[in-house]
């Protein structure tokens, strides 16, 4: 029987090998402050849309992960990961609570309603916990005036094992910094005992005195630079995602011609168009204008037009030797996600997450 599956060119290739450097990086710099410093890797959004069990195999070094889901943590027990695994916003009712003790999955917690669920719970075990402060993100978190209360409870509580105390910052990745947030976090946090996890990668990568017991990472291990308009390449991250495709069909445009839905843009000389299987239904962003970076075989240049939902264009005037076939990458190593993102008015957390489904995908041991 003839396959059906599909030969449309697009796929990503994700490279374990630059998770594992990326990793090394972020070990290697919490470390040269902290010696003690251990990494909890975050793969939440299905591994930031690399793939939870992917990312993983390429992180296995890692001391610990983050993910969003009951499910995701349990898929990865199943799968034997045995270090720390933490639920990033704890659980969401008190039925997660026996699956969590079960399985030996740290939770945060944030509200004194997951403490009321914690209290309420018979437990084959105590679960070790996170205690996030809310230090002006203002989003999760018991605010410095409430913190007390809620760790005296948590201590109280049989169902609650090791404690560690962490926050998350707001401007980690601004001008604005941590200095503030972090102040208040020490005075309130002093002269307790527990381990403390303060550092996302923004924060990693800027801020020494946020190098904690427990760091946690997420984009940089991804090859995406957490801060805007500074390079990935220049903390020397490598992108884990690459997302290519080809030339489906080449056009040849008069000035005066346009391409596209709303003939968005005008040649304004003769021009070479090549017509990329790739549009926003594979995840690449539709808001990205015309002169979004874009390489065609192996040479930069951008793009052109509206970005459609299977298609999108790429200005090929000045490489005659781009025709149907020709290779295209939408972003990788070449053309950073960063750069795409910038275009398209985002961030490349949201371009990486947002790789769709039917995009055929490659792993690179
Ligand atoms: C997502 C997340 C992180 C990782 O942030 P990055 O900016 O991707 O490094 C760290 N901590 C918490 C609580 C998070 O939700």
């Amino acid at each position: 029987m003839p396959s059906t599956r599909s030969q449309r060119p697009i796929h990503a290739v994700i490279d374990l090998s630059a998770l594992r450097h990326n990793l090394a990086i972020a070990k290697q710099t919490a470390q040269s402050t902290n010696p003690q410093a251990k990494i909890l890797a975050v793969i939440k959004a299905n591994g930031y849309g690399h793939g939870l069990l992917r990312v993983a195999a390429g992180l296995s070094q890692a001391d610990g992960f983050g993910v969003l889901g009951l499910d995701e943590a349990v898929k990865l027990r199943e799968h034997g990961y045995a270090q720390t695994i933490l639920l990033l916003e704890g659980v969401f009712a008190p039925a997660e609570l026996l699956v969590a003790a079960q399985r030996h999955i740290s939770l945060v917690v944030h509200s004194s309603q997951q403490i009321d669920m914690l209290e309420s719970a018979s437990l084959p075990a105590p679960v070790s916990i996170f205690v996030k402060i809310n230090t002006g993100m203002n989003r999760l978190g018991f605010t410095p005036e409430n913190f007390s209360l809620a760790l005296q409870r948590l201590n109280a509580c049989h169902n609650v094992g090791q404690i560690t105390l962490m926050t998350h910052f707001a401007t980690a990745d601004e001008e604005e910094g941590i200095t503030a947030p972090l102040a208040l976090f020490s005075q309130i946090t002093q002269s307790l005992p527990y381990p403390i996890s303060l550092a996302n990668s923004a924060a990693l990568l800027r801020y020494p005195a946020t190098h904690s017991d427990w760091v946690r990472p997420g984009i940089m291990l991804y090859g995406s630079s957490p801060v805007a308009g500074v390079a990935a390449a220049s903390f020397d991250l490598r992108p884990a995602m690459s997302f290519t495709s080809a030339l489906i069909a080449v056009q040849t445009l008069n000035a005066g011609d346009s391409v596209g839905y709303g003939k968005c843009f005008t040649a304004t000389r003769t021009s070479r168009v090549g017509i990329v299987a790739c549009g926003y239904a594979d995840g690449y962003p539709r808001h990205a204008p015309t002169g979004t970076p874009i390489a065609v075989a192996g040479q930069l240049t951008q793009t052109l037009g509206r970005v459609s939902m299977d298609m999108l264009f790429a200005d090929i005037t000045e490489i005659p030797q781009a025709e149907i076939g020709c290779a295209v990458e939408l972003w990788g190593t070449q053309v950073p996600v960063d750069s795409v993102a910038q275009a398209a008015g985002t961030i490349g957390y949201e371009l990486l997450c947002a790789l769709a489904l039917r995009v055929p995908v490659e792993v690179l041991e």
